[in-house]
């Protein structure tokens, strides 16, 4: 079948419109490791996908999987020890604070109980974000989807502009200034929600800023604004959906900048590919959240989601991930940092981890979105996948699984080199 007729056949069977990566959509049959393979059997180093974290079919994930499935699979109204002891098991990786779990499906679903639990745990509806975000697909949590300047005026979220010091609120301002000036957006929230009447429930951020596009964030932000909501009684939602899992090389993104949630949103890598997300929080916010809502989710809670769970932490852990993606991404993003002052397309190189974003920019500085994707489909066309984001959609972004080495790191600066040069030359 050509990609041409798939394409066809998608469009009828999926409605016109089906979100597809590429110029030349790609069409692919099976995965191993960091490698993807097409239909004609081409082989691609996948850099984007961070839901497959321990790579592609993983042998122990897969094994757990089929193991768990042909003895045991049900819904959570049954004592099991799997996934009591997977509970724990995640809780343990966070400050003491965090102490029980509801399980999702995604993070959309798990961002709405956060978002509930915030709203009932205060008895206020206000929730903030920042003004490029995303945080899921659902009414309520899609009411936070990029509010950009366009913010409902009475409504129960308000959105601040998402702290950054490339293309900051306030130009030329230093370090410190700038801080107070994005926490000043952010009491300006506070008391909008106040005088509206709706009060300030919490406030929910990914801890790196994923989807803003990874900006360097003025430092002691993050503490300042956490302390700023709790001040104000508010709670503190960390979404670590994509910032999560040793994506950044911590095992948390809020460690990296440097902040104490009151919950934490998990999702994406947590299965490896299998629908697995979760809200963990104080023992004291889940059990409110259940004794008021009976919360039940069909899948969640599963012994399946418990045994594939668990051995993406066994492998996570087995395999030394977290300090390899520590290493293996510092030296990435060094070797990009170098390229940003030989080359005027690369405007800022950024991220933490396996999480790095190169900012493409046009001769004066401004985004260039055009050449970012012209860029992502020239190094596809080469064999490694990424894909473009960020609030300008200007920011080619990498994000492998876990299990990315040194020697695909060199692979791709070839091909990002010959593709800049293509695009030069
Ligand atoms: N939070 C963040 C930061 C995300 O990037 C996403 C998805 N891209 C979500 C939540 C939603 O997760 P899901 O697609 O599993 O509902």
């Amino acid at each position: 079948m050509t990609s041409t007729t798939l394409v066809a056949r998608r469009e009828q069977a999926l409605g016109a419109g089906a979100p597809l990566f590429y110029n030349e959509p790609l069409h692919i049959v099976r995965g191993e490791g960091v490698h993807l393979f097409d239909a004609d059997g081409r082989r691609y180093v996948d850099m984007y996908n961070n839901v497959p974290c321990v790579g592609h079919a993983h042998p122990h994930v897969v094994e757990a999987m089929v193991r768990q499935q042909g003895t045991l699979n049900v819904h959570s109204r049954y004592l099991h020890e799997g996934i009591v002891a997977f509970a724990e098991r995640l809780t343990r990786l966070h400050p003491a604070g965090i102490q029980s779990v509801i399980f999702t499906c995604s993070g959309t679903e798990a961002n709405e109980v956060a978002l509930r639990m915030a709203r009932m745990a205060t008895g206020r509806r206000g929730i903030i974000c920042t003004n490029a975000t995303y945080h899921g697909n659902s009414e309520a949590v899609g009411k936070l989807t990029r509010l950009g300047a366009e913010q409902p005026a009475g409504g129960d979220v308000r959105a601040i502009p998402f702290p950054e010091k490339l293309r900051p609120i306030v130009p030329g301002a230093s370090d410190a200034e700038l801080c107070e000036a994005y926490l000043d957006r952010l009491r300006d929230a506070i008391q909008h929600l106040e005088r509206s009447g709706a009060g300030l429930a919490g406030l929910i951020v990914c801890s790196i800023l994923a989807n803003e596009g990874l900006p360097d964030i003025p430092d002691g932000f993050m503490a300042r604004a956490a302390e700023m909501v709790r001040a104000s009684g508010g709670l503190v939602i960390a979404d670590e959906v994509q910032a999560g899992y040793c994506r950044t090389g911590r095992w948390w993104g809020y460690e990296v900048t440097r902040f104490t949630p009151d919950i934490v949103v998990t999702g994406k890598p947590m299965g490896n590919g299998l629908p697995l997300a979760a809200t963990a929080a104080s023992k004291a916010l889940v059990d409110t959240f259940r004794a008021r809502t009976r919360y039940f989710n069909t899948f969640a809670s599963s012994p399946l989601q418990a045994a594939v769970g668990m051995a993406v932490l066994d492998v996570i852990e087995r395999e030394g991930l977290r300090e390899k993606v520590a290493a293996v991404g510092a030296a990435l993003k060094a070797a990009l940092t170098q390229r940003k002052g030989r080359c005027a397309l690369i405007g800022d190189v950024r991220g933490h981890g396996l999480f790095i974003g190169i900012e493409i920019v046009t001769g004066d500085g401004s985004p260039d979105r055009e050449r970012t994707v012209e860029i992502v489909n020239r190094i596809k066309d080469k064999g490694f996948l990424t894909s473009n984001a960020g609030a300008f959609g200007n920011v080619v972004k990498i994000r492998p699984p876990l299990t990315f080495s040194q020697r695909h790191a060199e692979e791709f600066l070839d091909a990002f080199d010959a593709t800049l040069d293509d695009i030069d030359g």
